[in-house]
């Protein structure tokens, strides 16, 4: 297993694309904490199927949007586990409007989850990291931080702010080997592409050269990847689990 004796936090692991990551680290022998907002019974399920399959879980409520709260959290993880090898910020929403349309509300709490949320988990394992000379951050952005997409600028801005943060932080701990990478995941089904109306659904689709929305488990094995030592050499990347949309 190439992740025996990690410790792992997963951002928004009750749901979607953060459990199939959870279930992927502890599957290579990560213990995973398992972070969620408000689906307690979802993440404390996650804990249990990874716990059922001999793996090592446990769960903690926190929203990444909020300081103190994540400030907590990270001391409980360290002060509980003593380390921290992984950090994978997953947790995120969408307020979709057009801009004419787009309340100031609906820009913020997206941002505030999607980019600050990074910043706040990010700055606390970074400083756990430095001290053991060791970690690697993955953080979750998305085709439309890359291309735009209409409807989204709130969501877009928040995700192409992910990879110039993931880049920034990349070249500030590079000289300790702590490694920081981004995946941007296409359609993936999840309860997120769930809500598109069909229209939206189909034209997304129509955008994607392997004609079909990615699985929460193709993009858990990218970020499986660039968490592990397999990705030893491999910082500051943003990798496209996308098939083929944004090529
Ligand atoms: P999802 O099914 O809607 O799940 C979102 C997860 O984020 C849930 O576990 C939720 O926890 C958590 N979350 C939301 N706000 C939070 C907060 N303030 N603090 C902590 N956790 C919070 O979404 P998904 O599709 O799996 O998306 C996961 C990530 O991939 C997101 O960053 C998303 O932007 C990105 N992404 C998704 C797609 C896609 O097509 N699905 C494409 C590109 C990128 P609770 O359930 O407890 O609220």
């Amino acid at each position: 297993m190439k992740l025996e004796g990690k410790v792992a936090l997963v951002t928004g692991a009750s749901r979607g694309i953060g459990r199939a990551i959870a279930e992927e680290l502890a599957a290579e022998g990560a213990a995973v904490i398992i972070n969620y907002n408000g689906s307690r019974e979802a993440a404390e399920e996650v804990a249990a199927k990874i716990q059922e399959a001999g793996g090592k879980a446990s769960v903690i409520q926190c929203s990444v949007a909020d300081p103190e709260a994540v400030e907590a959290m990270m001391k409980q993880i360290v002060s509980e586990y003593k380390r921290l090898d992984i950090l994978v910020n997953n947790a995120g929403i969408t307020k979709d409007n057009l801009i004419l349309k787009m309340k100031e509300e609906e820009f913020e709490a997206v941002l505030d989850t999607n980019l600050k949320g990074v910043f706040h988990t990010s700055k606390h394992a970074a400083r756990q990291m430095l001290r053991q000379k060791a970690g690697s951050i993955v953080n979750i952005s998305s085709i439309s931080g890359v291309m735009g997409n209409a409807g989204q600028t709130n969501y877009a801005a928040s995700k192409a702010g992910v990879i110039g943060f993931t880049k920034s932080l990349a070249r500030e701990l590079a000289s300790r080997e702590i490694r920081v990478n981004a995946v941007a995941p296409g359609f993936i089904e999840t309860d997120m592409t769930e809500k598109l109306p069909e229209s939206a659904a189909e034209a997304g689709k129509s955008q994607v050269p392997f004609g079909r929305f990615g699985k929460a488990q193709e993009v858990a094995k990218a970020v499986c990847f660039l968490a592990s030592a397999d990705a030893s050499y491999i910082t500051g990347q943003v990798l496209h689990v996308d098939g083929g949309m944004g090529m």
